[in-house]
């Protein structure tokens, strides 16, 4: 299958082997980028275009390891991955390796009736999700634009602004997030704007190296000066949106749920 990722990666990738999917559906961090990363490196067969990722390149811009037909042969680094590709890697897999992939259903615990109920949620991963279209709303998925894939290509996951008259660098979602989300977590619950912001901020004039000393300063901005930064940081990354509207059968409750990754890899009983 060849994949054209949200960042405008494209490469052609083999279906998962039946002990792959086992592998996959007993994982219990499915969607970590370690274990995404692991079943990317898998299944790879030649990169068609390397989107904003330079790994390919000698540095000088031009690709060092080609194939006979022309492709990349240079693996993907998938630790230097654009989280938002990470995850669309990882439906497609499922979807192309699982039979009938595409139909996913997942329980959903209703948030109105108590006792709590739950109750089971289908949707159809492809057509609701991946290739959605106008008619349903707008794409789920957000793509790179040329300009941030040709900074990248040039300059890599860094860009540079001004945030409340300090000099700043903040980077696009990626793996090296999740030990800074995870310092967070240890002090804040739900993350805000503010939060999210201090992940994705590498530097700032004056402030500390470490995330909660980032985050000492996003927290104290002014609400405008914050919100400008992370529509800022928000509107220049690609991804997937993948929350779910599902609706309760027994009170009809309509509720948001972030889709869940734990079953994309179980066999599909419809
Ligand atoms: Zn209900």
């Amino acid at each position: 299958m060849i994949l054209t990722f949200p960042s405008t990666f494209k490469a052609e990738f083999r279906v998962l082997k039946g002990a792959e999917i086992s592998e996959m559906a007993n994982r219990p961090d499915v969607s970590s980028s370690e274990s995404i990363g692991h079943l990317l490196r898998s299944t790879w067969v030649k990169t068609v275009d390397p989107g904003p990722y330079a790994w390919e390149s000698g540095g000088d811009g031009k690709p060092s390891v080609l194939g006979a037909d022309g492709a990349l042969l240079a693996a993907p680094q998938c630790d230097k991955m654009l989280s938002g590709d990470l995850i669309f890697g990882l439906l497609w897999h499922a979807i192309e390796s699982v039979p009938r992939g595409e139909l996913y259903k997942f329980p959903v615990q209703c948030e109105r009736t108590h006792p709590k109920r739950q109750y089971d949620w289908s949707i159809n991963l492809k057509s609701q999700l991946l290739e959605r279209g106008d008619e349903f709303g707008g794409s789920a998925v957000r793509y790179l634009s040329h300009e941030t894939v040709e900074h990248m290509r040039a300059r890599g996951n860094r860009f540079e602004t001004t945030v409340a008259g300090r000099k700043a660098v903040y980077k696009l979602q990626s793996p090296s997030d999740e030990r800074p989300i995870a310092d967070l977590r240890k002090i804040v619950k739900k993350f805000t704007p503010a939060e999210i912001v201090a992940v994705q901020l590498i530097e700032i004039e004056g402030i500390g190296k470490s995330v909660r000393d980032r985050w000492e300063f996003t927290k104290n901005l002014d609400g405008p000066d914050l919100y400008t930064l992370f529509e800022e940081v928000q509107g220049k990354d690609c991804g997937i949106e993948t929350g779910i509207s599902t609706r309760c059968p027994e009170c009809e409750w309509e509720q948001e749920v972030d889709l869940p990754f734990g079953r994309l890899f179980s066999p599909r009983r419809h």
